[in-house]
């Protein structure tokens, strides 16, 4: 396929947004005339194709960036972005990340900068704290747990994932007699890397898939389907679990999502750390908490009591607080019951990294807890928004935004003549589809109706393509679906109810052409 290698962006894909009420970096966007129909075409970019060889004014550079940049991003902090999921950025989390960019430390050992490093372990234990995750997974813990942030949800993933599959394999290798360090030990450890399996729902985002493949494993999915809400459950799982033992593969690692990417559902937690206990070795399993979007619902003391399940039988948890948390990307938090599990996979010690400080053990090296070396500042970004918000900040824009997810899904309901909620609204996303002429439900439950499908996808399109709100689509267990999201700090009532304004016209009108 060729590749756009410019700003330039298919107009027919690229939402416009307004109003941009903000005051500080969002106020160059111009409110676009939203004509039904193709849009026309953004001019050529008059980027030159060669680097410059002499210096250019700042002044032209700053020009450029409105005139050949601007046009070609999506305005994810616009109230008018309803998209896959919001990208929370806020003034004091622009003063952090400008701060770290001044700074310039890349501390991947305590001693390259101790303040990044400690401020990151003080701010990972507020933020546990904060959530309301359990006392084993904090610094101070006896169990050495602790929190780091990582580049993305996706990079978690696949640092846990190669760290639960070296405590894997050394288990079953030492289990067989073999010394740690021998030829014998490091081939029959490369034997049985290949039978390993992590698991996931189909649901999970495809970061575990990845993960899996990073780690050089095989990967299993646990299907879900909409009669229990697209949640995985123990019966599903322990289907998986069976055909993997009958195969002679070894589950070692399973990812249980709060809050999925498609529709926000919740694994069901309680019955699957149940049915991990019915086998020794099923026991042995790593489980993974993948809340990357719902997780942050967590500061508000309402959603606390799922974590009190992660108190037993979970050895990670992570969730972006660049998503819906205020921090701006990235700020992806990793927790883990076990540092050691971390850092005896991830250590490699070579002579020019060694200090006393490190050797003596009593400081922390985040080199050794996630796959790159060099780190950015990224806990100043979070030290700053949670000390500008403090908790009662933080909790006040999740309840304001669920508040608004909870609008969103009533004014939905209300028309139950044009439209179907197809999974149980929460955490400010609504999924639903256009009820098609003859709608095909059996007792209420959403069944699959190709009619229905091709309309919903329909007004999606005319939708997006008129550019006055930017939704997404998604298709789950067979069934074309919109999905709506409302939740970035700029977030308000009014745009909400103008949206469904939006989606009410243009399906009336696609609906009178039939
Ligand atoms: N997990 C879930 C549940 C997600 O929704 C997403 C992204 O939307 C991810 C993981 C991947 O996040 P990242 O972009 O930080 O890798």
């Amino acid at each position: 396929k060729p590749r756009k290698l410019d700003c330039q962006i298919d107009p027919s894909i690229r939402p416009l947004i307004a109003p941009c009420s903000s005051p500080w970096i969002f106020r160059q966007c111009s409110r676009p005339e939203s004509p039904p129909g193709p849009r026309p075409r953004i001019p050529a970019p008059s980027n030159p194709r060669e680097p410059p060889t002499e210096p250019e004014a700042w002044d032209q550079i700053q020009q450029d960036v409105d005139t050949k940049i601007k046009p070609g991003l999506t305005h994810w902090q616009s109230p008018n972005f309803m998209a896959y999921y919001p990208a929370s950025v806020t003034y004091p989390s622009i003063l952090g990340e400008m701060y770290s960019a001044a700074f310039t430390a890349p501390a991947f050992n305590w001693l390259c900068s101790p303040a990044c490093t400690e401020l990151e372990t003080i701010v990972m234990d507020w933020v546990a704290k904060a959530l309301g995750l359990p006392e084993c997974f904090l610094s101070t813990s006896e169990n050495l747990g602790g929190g780091v942030i990582q580049n993305s949800a996706s990079d978690a993933i696949a640092t846990i994932m190669v760290a639960a599959r070296e405590r894997r394999v050394r288990e079953l290798v030492l289990a067989e007699g073999l010394e740690e360090g021998t030829n014998e030990y490091d081939e029959r450890k490369m034997d049985l890397q290949p039978r390993l399996v992590a698991i996931a729902s189909d649901q999970t985002h495809s970061s575990a898939a990845k993960g899996a493949l990073i780690a050089g494993t095989r990967f299993r999915s646990v299907k879900t389907g909409l009669e229990e809400n697209m949640e995985m459950t123990a019966a599903r799982l322990r289907e998986v679990l069976e055909k993997c033992d009958k195969d002679g593969l070894t589950p070692y690692h399973l990812t249980m999502t709060f809050g999925t990417t498609n529709t926000c559902s919740v694994d069901r937690f309680a019955e699957i750390k149940a049915v991990l206990q019915e086998k020794p070795a099923w026991q042995r399993i790593w489980v993974h908490v993948d809340a990357a979007y719902a997780g942050a619902s967590l500061v508000a003391d309402e959603w606390q009591y799922i974590t009190k399940d992660f108190a037993e039988g979970v050895d990670s948890f992570n969730m972006n607080m660049h998503k819906w948390l205020l921090v701006n990307f990235d700020a992806s938090v990793l927790f883990i019951r076990n540092r050691l599990d971390l850092t005896n996979a991830l250590d490699i010690t070579p002579a020019y990294l060694r200090n006393p400080y490190s050797d003596m053990g009593t400081v922390i090296d985040y080199r050794n807890w996630s796959i790159s070396l060099g780190r950015r500042f990224r806990a100043l970004k979070i030290w700053f928004v949670m000390r500008s918000y403090g908790l009662n900040g933080m909790k006040a824009h999740i309840r304001k935004t669920i508040g608004l997810g909870n609008i969103f899904a009533d004014l939905v309901r209300g028309r139950a003549d044009l439209f179907e909620i197809v999974t149980k609204p929460g955490f400010c996303l609504t999924v639903f589809r256009i009820k098609g002429p003859t709608p095909n439900s059996t007792n209420g439950a959403v069944v699959k109706d190709e009619v229905a499908d091709g309309i919903t996808k329909k007004i999606y399109e005319l939708i997006n393509s008129r550019g006055e709100i930017f939704i997404t689509s998604t298709v789950i267990d067979g069934v074309y679906v919109i999905r709506v999201v409302s939740a970035n700090p700029m977030a308000e009532e009014k745009y909400v109810r103008n949206a469904f304004d939006i989606i009410v016209r243009t399906t009336e009108e696609v609906l009178q052409q039939k």
